[in-house]
């Protein structure tokens, strides 16, 4: 288990104490798996809204998922990349949904393993109608890579927003971080000029939880979750 994904507990303070305990994200918080869909058929039918994570494998997406749900091992990293291939479905606290969508472009894949579930994705992300955001994890040393903007072009058009973490941060110095943002705003203005409005970008880092909050609020706001403690 890495320990540096542990949340520390809220802290000992008597109550009434003039200490705030650090906010704490909430859309992930308390997710409960449902199921894992290997196919359309395996969804549970589209009725509270959904948010989906996507992104090339070893991005970061379950470090991502586990950090915004404050827990160690809510999303599981795969040591078989390519193996799994199902969109695993959480219940959320809010009464939506969050999707862990397979993660792309593990060379050591198979064709016709890869175009089966590139076609189930690309089926999942147009035809699910509750899908009221898109959550693209890409490694912020790397940017956005033309797997990326396949997911994205399925999904941009739609005019629903999208979030890109651009993780692993911790990675980077301060003026690096800055320059990781800017430089995916870039790429993200130059292939989408009409709807970079709809794309935020946050960076971000598991391991120093380096954007949760950010990240957290764009949840929060497309699961129209408003009570923050
Ligand atoms: P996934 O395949 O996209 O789900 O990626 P994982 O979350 O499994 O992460 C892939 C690798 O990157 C693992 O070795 C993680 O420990 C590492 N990793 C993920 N997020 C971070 C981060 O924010 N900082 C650093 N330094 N490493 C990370």
């Amino acid at each position: 288990m890495n320990k540096r994904n542990i949340v520390p507990e809220p802290s000992g303070a008597p109550q009434g104490a003039d200490v705030q305990p650090p906010e704490q994200p909430l859309a992930l918080v308390g997710a409960q798996f449902v199921i894992g869909a290997a196919g359309r058929s395996q969804l549970p039918p589209p009725g509270p809204p959904e948010i989906a994570f996507a992104g090339r494998s070893n991005a970061g997406k379950s470090s991502a998922i586990n950090a915004l749900a404050t827990r160690t091992r809510l999303a599981f990293t795969s040591r078989t990349p390519g193996r799994t291939q199902q969109i695993n479905l959480f219940q959320l606290r809010s009464g939506g949904l969050a999707a862990d969508l397979p993660g792309y472009g593990y060379a050591a894949v198979a064709r016709d393993v890869k175009r089966e579930w590139q076609d189930f994705l690309w089926e999942y992300l147009t035809t699910r109608d509750t899908l009221v955001g898109l959550v693209l994890v890409a490694d912020a040393r790397h940017g956005l890579k033309p797997l990326d903007f396949t997911v994205l072009d399925v999904f941009v058009p739609s005019a629903r927003p999208v979030l890109v973490l651009a993780t692993k941060s911790d990675k980077l110095n301060q003026s690096e971080q800055r320059g990781a943002v800017v430089g995916i705003r870039a790429q993200l203005a130059a292939r989408y000029p009409a709807q970079a409005h709809a794309i935020a970008v946050v960076g971000f880092s598991a391991t120093r939880r380096i954007g949760v909050m950010a990240a957290d609020r764009v949840l929060c706001d497309w699961l129209g979750i408003t009570a923050r403690k």
